[in-house]
């Protein structure tokens, strides 16, 4: 007797060989038999003729926080993931003793954009160590979860706030080469940094691990090559690409050990800009045999924002000096018209490389607080201005003020141009994710890569067949992570599975909910087509609704020491 048959699917196994009709049995939590199967059931879903796939792993989340108060991490477990990756971007909750908390709080709030009020009420600190991190989730988790060491945390528990203003003594960074083998030894899936320039806590300090130099960084990814385990995840930005790779492959070539660094995207400011990026990463990937893998999203990322919260102008002085003044001083700022030349210099005129788009017809009204107001939303702040014979940044500026702030616009920073998307995804070298999941909750959710990728790209673009889109979802990135027992459909392996229909499976449009500890706000994001979800054999999602089973546990691979 099974604990669970799966009957009548079709079996897209990870791999990417074709796919077949088949069932699946589960029993104590692994797979016992896929093919033709008529032994009982205590449970039996007949998924009729619909996709049966491993449970998608997400690889680049920041659920860190968010697992603890919400163990499916909703809305990931609506697409169809059954184990995501956290600790990315050199962000982890541990370590962390007493006094580094308000370190580790001050970076996630602005890198990540999780409101303070948040992570003060939904996280209860219990855990110094990694391995103690790791036990307090692993309590009650409905999806698995893995975890990086981030290099924030490991240099905030050595230094303190020194972390935040000078580099390395040699003792210091022997000191936190330890605490990245206790991690290791904890069961973290590798160690992860941030060097992106943009990347700064809420007290405008630089985030500790931009204050590495090379030389501790090489240091401390030499711990993942002696033990010969583990990913190397670095998290950049800035405009020079080309070092960012060639960094990435120094990294590769000196541990040996897998390195997943971010991203290739397509940008409105640089639009052929992805072309060099995969070329260059072709290269060390391809020619000289690295296993070096670039991260891409499958869905545009939509900053909304107002100019109350806005962080989209940071990497502009006078916006950033206008967006850390409070706010009667900003507004001042902002209706200033000297100081708009300014703003307008540094936002549109200019033409050297930014995350902001740097032109209004991409630049929509998402929200309008006045009645008068609400014929412009969805209209570009260009076709706006057009209408009143204004400068675009007049528009925007004047519309803004006279709500108050509270005009909420949205535009897109990456992932605009599809012809671009699907040459990125298609590309052996690229992995697909980027959800990041759990973090900037207020103005953006992507949750759905996976069901977008899938439903978007696959089915409607038609840019690779099933079998190899699944494959990229899961085996793929199981076998970067290490997770060796996860990311293909094989008896003896753990039963992490989805079912979907490949006609209808999609992202739904983000929805605004307030459930967020502090009773703060979040956009959430639903799936259309994944109605099944099982994580190590227990049903999780079933009809697209949550079972209330939380079967998910902590994964522990590799250097991993019980
Ligand atoms: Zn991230």
């Amino acid at each position: 007797m099974y604990d669970l048959l799966i009957k009548g699917g079709r079996i897209y196994d990870g791999s990417g060989m074709p796919s077949y009709n088949g069932d699946v049995a589960v029993t104590g939590g692994k797979i016992v038999g896929i093919g033709r199967l008529n032994g009982g059931a205590k449970r039996t879903l007949n998924v009729d003729g619909l996709a049966v796939a491993p449970g998608f792993i997400d690889p680049h989340t920041h659920l860190d926080a968010q697992l603890l108060w919400d163990p499916l991490g909703t809305s990931s477990c609506f697409h169809g993931v059954t184990s995501a990756i956290i600790g990315n971007c050199g962000l982890s909750l541990a370590p962390a003793k007493p006094e580094d908390r308000e370190a580790v709080i001050k970076s996630f709030v602005r890198v990540e954009a999780i409101s303070r009020r948040v992570l003060e009420e939904g996280v209860k600190w219990k855990w110094t160590t990694t391995a103690e991190y790791l036990d307090v989730l692993g309590t009650r988790l409905g999806i698995n979860a893995a975890s990086l060491v981030g290099h924030i945390a490991v240099r905030h528990y050595v230094m303190g706030e020194d972390a935040v203003e000078r580099q390395a003594t040699p003792e210091e960074i022997t000191k936190m080469k330890k605490l990245v083998r206790q991690g290791m030894e904890a069961g973290a899936v590798g160690f992860s940094t941030n060097q992106n320039p943009r990347h700064i806590r809420e007290d405008k300090k630089p985030v500790a691990s931009r204050l590495a130099s090379d030389e501790e960084l090489g240091s401390l990814l030499d711990v993942l090559g002696e033990m010969n385990a583990g990913v190397v995840q670095l998290s950049g930005g800035g405009a020079d690409s080309r070092g960012r790779i060639a960094y990435a492959a120094q990294m590769a070539r000196r541990t040996g050990r897998p390195v997943l660094w971010q991203s290739i995207s397509h940008s409105w400011s640089r639009p052929n800009h992805w072309q060099e990026m995969l070329a260059n990463t072709q290269r060390v990937f391809q020619e000289e045999g690295l296993p070096i893998f670039a991260m891409t999203q499958a869905k545009p990322f939509q900053n909304r924002y107002t100019l109350r919260d806005a962080q989209c102008f940071d990497e502009f002085p006078t916006w950033k000096s206008a967006m850390f003044n409070p706010v009667p001083v900003r507004k001042q700022m902002f209706a200033d018209l000297e100081l708009r030349n300014k703003l307008r210099a540094e936002a549109i005129e200019d033409q050297s490389p930014s995350v902001f788009p740097r032109r209004w017809d991409v630049i929509f009204v998402d929200h309008a607080k006045l009645a008068k107001n609400k014929s412009f939303e969805r209209k570009s702040v260009q076709d706006i201005a057009r209408g009143q014979e204004k400068d675009g940044l007049d528009c925007f500026l004047d519309l803004s003020l006279e709500e108050d702030l509270d005009t909420r616009f949205v535009h897109t920073n990456t992932q605009g141009d599809p012809q671009a998307v699907c040459e990125i995804l298609k590309h052996p070298a690229v992995m697909i994710g980027q959800s990041d999941a759990g973090a900037h909750m207020g103005y953006d959710a992507r949750f759905g890569y996976s069901t977008a990728f899938l439903g978007c790209w696959v089915r409607d673009h038609g840019i690779m067949s099933l079998e190899e889109a699944i494959s990229k979802l899961t085996f793929r990135i199981a076998s970067i992570f290490g997770l060796n027992d996860r990311g293909l459909l094989r008896s003896g392996l753990a039963a992490d599975i989805t079912v979907f229909d490949p006609t209808t499976v999609n992202t739904l449009e983000p929805e605004y909910v307030q459930d967020l500890p502090g009773n703060e706000t979040r956009m959430i994001q639903k799936a259309a087509g994944v109605p099944h979800t099982v994580v190590n054999g227990e049903v999780v999602i079933e009809n697209g609704a949550p079972t209330g089973a939380y079967p998910g546990k902590v994964l522990r691979p590799a250097a991993w020491k019980s």
